[in-house]
Parts: structure tokens; sequence; C-alpha cells
């Protein structure tokens, strides 16, 4: 008998009907002799309706007190969710009971729409799954010291499936989503994407943090630092395949360096819309220029991504970094009213419309020329790069929005990820 932790998407979640199939099939793995505990997300398109609602009333960029009354919105979806869900599987002829974060509780900081987890108590849980129930716990949220809801940033499911799995030493915590595992790249960009029987822990972690949203970056650091058995795959498969079949279906999250594993030197691309660059034109080279600019950027918590400095010409030197796009206007604003003054800048540019594309795989470690073939690829599409940054095992190009797509399959392209790699 082994502890298993299924995570069930909004899509998947989607309709009674579907939440009837994630009960069958949630079912067929309690009766095959599981210990079952399930989290879903809202339905889909819910947590955007909810917040949609909020923002009605007050357009207001964020405040911690908007933000805690969003929490208090947003956390509704999935408590909804896990009741309907349990109410399935009780209409399956199981046991099951449902649980919103607070009540198990699932203990976080009071950072409200994006919360980090800081303990879970898992003996309501352990009780209830002695009792032979199957226990259902809502993803995306939880509660701080003061007994705020909070929930953990958009796609936070999957950081609670892994989190309660790691928390209760689960013996595998499988990700049911509506594509049937990690691609290459997004299928829904690429229809040649290809999918990975497994992927390095590391390059998922790349991927999610430059913007793959199949898993939320938190969830995979999770994964990694208690080591949690992952496994992405799909919950349209009809209910009732057989479930050896259904445990080895989709992509695994690897935490050995596998000789025999797919060792592509990029594995996969992945790309950001949700950035904005901001530009100070002819701020003076001196040492401390960096930090005068970025220093009031941290200080009003804004969070910078890619960063540029130019070579100087006459002592005076250009400066472009990217923000969230959430963050643009108030970025542009720290910018015109005091940061460029202070710096005396010539000018201070913004551009919300670019993105980030980004090529991943531990084998750049090992190869050279990887970034050139890149940049190629990008050229001989027309495809001004605007800035550039590399790690060991990415690089990644800030351009104009409106190329993202043709970038993206141009370079799955030019690194044959559409083939299938030979062992
Ligand atoms: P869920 O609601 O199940 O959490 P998400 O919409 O958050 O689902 O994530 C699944 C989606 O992630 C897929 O539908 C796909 O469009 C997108 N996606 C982005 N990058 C990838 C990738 N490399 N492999 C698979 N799917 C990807
Ligand atoms: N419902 C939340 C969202 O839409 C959390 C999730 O789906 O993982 O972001
Ligand atoms: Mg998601």
């Amino acid at each position: 008998m082994a502890l298993i932790v299924h995570k069930y998407g909004g899509t998947s979640m989607g309709s009674t009907e579907r939440i009837r199939n994630v009960a069958k099939r949630v079912a067929k793995w309690a009766r095959a002799g599981h210990q079952m505990v399930v989290v879903p997300s809202a339905m889909s398109g819910e947590t955007n309706r909810l917040l949609g609602l909020a923002k009605e009333l007050s357009p207001a960029s964020s405040s911690p007190e908007l933000n805690r009354e969003l929490d208090m919105i947003a956390a509704t979806g999935e408590q909804v969710s896990v009741g309907l869900l349990a109410i399935a599987l009780q209409a399956e002829g199981l046991e099951a009971v449902s649980y919103t974060g607070w009540q198990v509780p699932v203990q976080t900081d009071s950072s409200h729409t994006k919360a980090r987890i800081e303990s879970i108590d898992d003996a309501r849980v352990r009780a209830d799954l002695a009792a032979g129930k199957v226990v259902v716990i809502a993803g995306f949220q939880g509660v701080d010291e003061e007994q705020n809801i909070t929930t953990l940033g958009r796609g936070g499911s999957d950081t609670s499936a892994v989190a309660i799995a790691a928390a209760m030493k689960a013996d595998e915590c499988l990700i049911y989503t509506d594509v049937d595992g990690v691609y290459t790249t997004d299928p829904r960009i690429v229809p040649e994407a290809r999918r990975l029987h497994t992927i390095s822990f590391e390059e998922m972690l790349e991927m999610a943090s430059l913007g793959s949203k199949i898993l939320q970056i938190r969830s995979v650091e999770f994964a990694g630092k208690y080591r949690v058995p992952l496994r992405v795959l799909s919950s349209f498969t009809p209910w009732d395949i057989d479930i050896n079949e259904e445990a080895k279906s989709g992509t695994l999250i690897s935490f050995e360096e596998d000789e025999k594993m797919e060792q592509a030197v990029v594995s996969g691309i992945a790309f950001n819309r949700d950035e904005a660059k901001v530009t100070l034109l002819g701020v003076p080279d001196k040492p401390g220029i960096a930090f005068q600019i970025l220093g009031p950027v941290a200080e009003a918590n804004i969070d910078i991504d890619v960063i540029i400095q130019n070579v100087s010409q006459d002592g005076k030197t250009d400066f472009s970094f990217t923000v969230h796009r959430n963050d643009y206007a108030r970025t542009m604003e720290l910018l015109e009213s005091t940061v460029g003054p202070a710096t005396q800048a010539a000018k201070v540019l913004g551009d919300p419309k670019i993105c980030k594309v980004s090529i991943v795989g531990i084998g750049m470690r090992s190869h050279v020329g990887v970034a050139s073939k890149m940049f190629r690829a990008l050229s001989e599409e027309g495809i001004n790069i605007q800035m550039i940054s590399t790690s060991e095992i990415k690089t990644s190009v800030v351009i104009d929005e409106k190329y993202m797509e043709l970038a993206v399959r141009a370079l799955h392209k030019a690194f044959d990820l559409d083939q299938e790699i030979s062992a």
C-alpha cells in the first residue's frame, strides 16, 4: 500500500462531468489499495472570474489591504472544487472528506497573493487516511500566523500538492493536467513539440522559472528539496485505463543524472510574455551607478530579471532591465520621478511589449556554440535581440513580443527538438 498524492488542474476539474471522471480515476487508485490525498484547483476560468470581480471594484494596482481581500476571494474557487470532488467520490461509494487550506492547516507566510508554505500539519489528514477515507485538500491556499487566508500565486495548486506530498512523505505525487506530460515546448505554440519521457530536475526548474507554466516553479523547488517523486500526466485518458500503464505514463521529473536519459544539448524552450523592459539613457558611468538605480527599485519591492549595461561613451552609459509587467507602471513612475533625476539620466524609456525566449539543457554545460546557434536561427528569421542572459544550462534573449511564436518555432527546429533522440 502506498500513499499517493494526485493533483488535478482547472481544466481537469472544468465541469461536473470532468469532476466525475476525476472521482472515478481516484476511486480506481483507492480500490487498488492506495491511501489517496487529492489536491484540485478551482474549475477552469474561476480564479480569473473571481479576480475580475475584484478588479471591477478596485482597479488600483496593489496594496497589502487589497491583496488580503483578493486572497479571501480567490481561495473560494478551490473551496468549491474540494466540496464537489468529495461529493463525487462519495457518489462512487468511497468515504471522502474535504478540507480548505486553513483547516489542515497549511501554514504560510503573510505575503498575500504570493505566500510561501512554511509548514503543514498532517495529523488530521493522517487520521482520516487511517480511517479509510480519501482526503481532498484545496490547492493554492493556506493560512498565515494571524489566521488570514493566503494564496500561493497563480498556478499554486502544483505547489500545494508537492508540499503536501513532501510533508507526508508520499510515495509519489502525480500532477494530472490537460496535456500528457512535459513537452520540448508548449505544444499549443509548436504542434511538433515532443513529449519527454523524463526531464532532469534542474532542467524542469529552469523551464518553470523561465515561464513554462506546466509546473509552478515553487512546486519544482519543493520536489527538489524533499526529493518528492513527481510525474506530470494527462487527466484526459479514459479513467479506467490500466493503473500500471497510467503510473508509467507522462513525464517523470528525474533527480538522477542518468546516462541513458535524453541527453540533448537543448532539451526545451520556454517563453515568458509577462515582462517589460525599462531603460535609463545617458547615466554617468561611475562606481555605484547600478546600485543607485536598482537599490530604490528593490526597496519598492519590484523584482528585476535581465539586466544590461552598455559600454560607456564619454563617461555615459545606458542601463536597461526587465521587470514583471504588473510592475511596469510603478517602475516607470519611480524612474521618471526619482531615480532618473537622481542619476542625471538623459531619458527614461519603457517597452512593455517584449518577451523572453529561452533554450534550456544540461547538455549545454559540455557543448560550445549553442548560444551562437540560437542567435543564428533568430537572425535568419530577422528577429532582433534586445538583451541576452546566460547561465550554465540556459540562454535567454529578450525580443519584441510580436515575434515570440516565430522565435520559439525557429529555435525548436534549429535544435531538432521535433526529432526523437536515439538512446
Ligand atoms: P493546470 O490547470 O492543469 O494546472 P496549466 O494550464 O497550468 O494546467 O498548465 C498546463 C499547460 O501548460 C498546457 O496546457 C500547456 O499549454 C502549457 N505548457 C507550457 N509549456 C509546456 C511544456 N513545455 N510542456 C507541456 N505543456 C506546457
Ligand atoms: N486556481 C489557481 C490559478 O488559477 C491555482 C491553480 O490553478 O494552480 O492560478
Ligand atoms: Mg497550472
